[in-house]
């Protein structure tokens, strides 16, 4: 081994341990999320087998010090992809990798021990590296809606440490069965040159990946209600602001149906908070079952909730009030095996051209919610500043 060998190597334990270690600070610190643990303990696999590729002579056999480096590189790639599946939720890859690992394995022993090819030996791994890369990368931009930037660049760094692990099993294959001395020399050469960036790049990248994970889950917490995940006043005001925007962009219109549970209190008094809590959970069930992708619903106070619907005109935003409210009068929810009724009074308005703000139609669906409480509960009222029922059941635009 060269001197300068060497030293890469040794490099490459020092830069496997680190990012073994971050990882499992990653693990301990950000709520113990599996794929951080399963990183963790690949960059460990990895320090390992770069320790044993800088040990040949405490092995008993060539053939045992190669199966070993090629088992511990086996168990590398599987724990980096298993961490990927974990992250993602990935439903295409079967949850236990272990058999098909086991399986490539089998792949290098038969190439080593029972029919002894160099170049298919030695280009079995690499392959089986540079397909999983490709289906972790291919994991993390399925993964999201809208990829982020971050998952975009851990994403490019695993292809690119998948092309070149790609040409690694290509030169390594090219060496044929006996092992040609010229593509021998251009496989290491080209391993050396391009392994030590992979690791560190994807190991990198991961890491920035994982930190924008939890920018995103922080500020998934700061705009939802706890009890009921849907959105919070912060949430409210955000998306609200974003459709208040494009409604006056675009001139279609935008609704808001507030709604809030009648006679609450009464639930809460009689049969404990809890069940009250579990009161508000289905109550908010009921409205985001019934919504549209595009509305937006949120908490905005203790059992009061607003529904923006984006594109809706008034009397359709009635309709679906109305609908809201009847499946909230039929879906009895069940307290210790008792059924409870719940009702719950709506209040509907449309954006008007006086409105600077979507602030202003929600007080005005706020105040037909009220009107609606003190006509009796359990019904829908809408805005009469802009609107009127006329006799025949029609809706009229009020003038002025
Ligand atoms: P109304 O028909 O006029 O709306 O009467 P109400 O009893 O529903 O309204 P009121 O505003 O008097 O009572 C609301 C109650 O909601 C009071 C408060 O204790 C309860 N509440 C607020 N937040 C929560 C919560 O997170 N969990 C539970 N269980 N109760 C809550
Ligand atoms: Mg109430
Ligand atoms: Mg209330």
């Amino acid at each position: 081994m060269t001197s300068q060998v060497y030293y890469i190597i040794v490099a490459m334990i020092l830069a496997s341990t680190t990012l073994s270690i971050i990882f499992f600070i990653a693990w301990k610190t950000m709520g113990e999320m599996a794929h951080a643990l399963s990183w963790s303990l690949a960059f460990l696999a990895a320090a390992a087998q770069w320790f044993f590729n800088l040990q040949p002579d405490i092995f008993p056999s060539f053939e045992t010090y190669r199966l070993t480096v090629n088992a511990f590189a086996l168990v590398v790639i599987t724990l980096g992809i298993r961490g990927h599946c974990q992250r993602t939720h990935c439903q295409y890859l079967p949850g236990n990798l272990w058999p098909i690992s086991a399986l490539v394995l089998a792949g290098v022993i038969w190439a080593t021990v029972i029919d002894p090819n160099i170049g298919l030996r030695t280009a079995i791994v690499p392959a089986a590296a540079s397909v999983t890369l490709l289906l972790s990368a291919l994991m993390i931009v399925r993964h999201r809606e809208k990829t982020r930037p971050a998952e975009w660049a851990a994403a490019a760094s695993l292809v690119l440490f998948a092309i070149a692990q790609g040409i690694a099993a290509v030169m390594a294959a090219m060496q044929g069965p006996g092992g040609d001395s010229v593509y021998q020399s251009l496989y290491l050469n080209f391993n050396f040159m391009t392994l030590p960036a992979g690791y560190m790049a994807t190991g990198m990248f991961v890491i920035f990946m994982l930190a924008s994970d939890i920018s995103i889950d922080m500020k998934d917490i700061a705009i939802r209600d706890q009890l009921t995940g849907v959105l919070n006043r912060r949430g409210l005001g955000e998306q609200g602001t974003r459709a208040y925007a494009n409604a006056r962009r675009t001139g279609r219109p935008v609704s808001v149906v507030m709604t809030d549970i009648d006679r609450f209190k009464r639930i809460n008094d009689e049969f404990g908070h809890a069940c009250g809590d579990d009161a508000l959970v289905h109550f908010s069930k009921i409205l985001t079952n019934n919504r549209r992708t595009e509305d937006i619903l949120a908490r905005v106070g203790g059992e009061e909730f607003a529904l923006i619907l984006p594109g809706t005109r008034i009397d359709a935003a009635l309709e679906i009030a109305g609908k809201l409210r009847s499946r909230v009068e039929s879906d009895e929810m069940a307290i210790n095996g008792i059924p409870l009724k719940m009702t719950a009074s709506f209040g509907v308005a449309t954006i008007s051209n006086k409105d600077t703000c979507l602030s202003d139609t929600i007080v005005r669906a706020d105040s037909a919610l009220y009107r609606s409480k003190r006509a009796g509960r359990n019904q829908v009222d809408l805005d009469s500043s802009q609107m009127m029922m006329a006799e025949d059941g029609t809706l009229k635009r009020k003038s002025g």
